[in-house]
């Protein structure tokens, strides 16, 4: 099935396929925080993102918002729909944490009043700054309508996410999203939801079930992962 690497990023190879329209995606266990600076290894990490967004996708689909997934073809590798990336990186913000704590002095945990959207532009030389939507505009990233598109599935995904992990538990502390355009135009969400893109945090003890064990080295980071995956999956 897999024809040419197309390109290795940080957490995933991408390899084309004999339809031009498909890739399959192959997650890795290789991770990497503060835009590569701070490299190492989650043992099955790959194994669980793959899983964990297909599932999360499939439930997103479910509920209206179009996304690149076609199907799961073993425990690393996805078959995607080909698109061309938006290059934003869009962040939903639920509570503050990280770099927003860091930048309004806002202690982590605060309860944010209203959902909060950022768009950063996708360019690790640069080390993704935050633009808002005239520096999309000025610089030709998206059109206005995919911008309106992108800001209303970004919202309706949160909501989705929210309410369906709130159930098992978790709170949904902020995320980032990549979307694309299908040759067609059609703009749909692309990349992964995965403990990588999130911040999961226990709704009672709110211990925290991603990323930021490996980037803050808190221990227990396989751990975590597997938590998230038993929790949504059963597994
Ligand atoms: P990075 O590029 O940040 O190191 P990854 O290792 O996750 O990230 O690499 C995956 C790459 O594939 C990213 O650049 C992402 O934007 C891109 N991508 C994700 N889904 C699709 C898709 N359906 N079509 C084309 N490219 C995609
Ligand atoms: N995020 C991501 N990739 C990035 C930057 C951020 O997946 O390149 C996610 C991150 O996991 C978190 C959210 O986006 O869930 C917000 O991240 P933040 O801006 O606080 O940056 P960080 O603290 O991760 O540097």
């Amino acid at each position: 099935m897999k024809k040419d690497l197309l390109y290795e990023g940080k957490a995933k190879k991408v390899y084309s396929t004999e339809n031009p329209e498909e890739l399959i995606v192959d997650y890795k266990d290789d991770a990497t925080a503060f835009n590569g600076l701070k490299k190492g290894t989650i043992e099955g990490k790959g194994v669980i993102n793959n899983k964990v967004t297909n599932h999360l996708m499939k439930m997103l689909e479910k509920n209206g918002i179009p996304t690149h997934f076609i199907k799961e073809l073993s425990d690393r590798e996805t078959l995607v729909k080909k698109v061309t990336i938006v290059p934003l990186e869009v962040i939903v913000r639920n509570i503050a944490a990280g770099s927003l704590s860091k930048r309004l002095g806002l202690p982590e945990g605060t309860k944010l009043g209203s959902t909060v959207l950022e768009y950063c532009y996708k360019d690790d030389a640069l080390g993704d700054p935050m633009v808002n939507d005239y520096h999309i505009k000025a610089m030709n990233l998206a059109s206005d309508e995919e911008l309106k598109t992108i800001a209303d599935y970004s919202f309706r995904i949160n909501t989705l996410l929210s309410e369906y992990l709130a159930d098992l538990n978790i709170e949904l502390v902020d995320f980032k999203l990549e979307f694309g355009r299908l040759t067609d135009g059609t703009i749909v969400l692309a990349d992964e939801i995965s403990p990588d893109t999130c911040r999961f945090w226990d709704s009672k003890t709110h211990e925290k079930l991603d990323k930021d064990r490996f980037r803050r080295d808190l221990g227990n980071v396989e751990d975590a992962y597997k938590e998230i995956m038993k929790r949504l999956m059963g597994e």
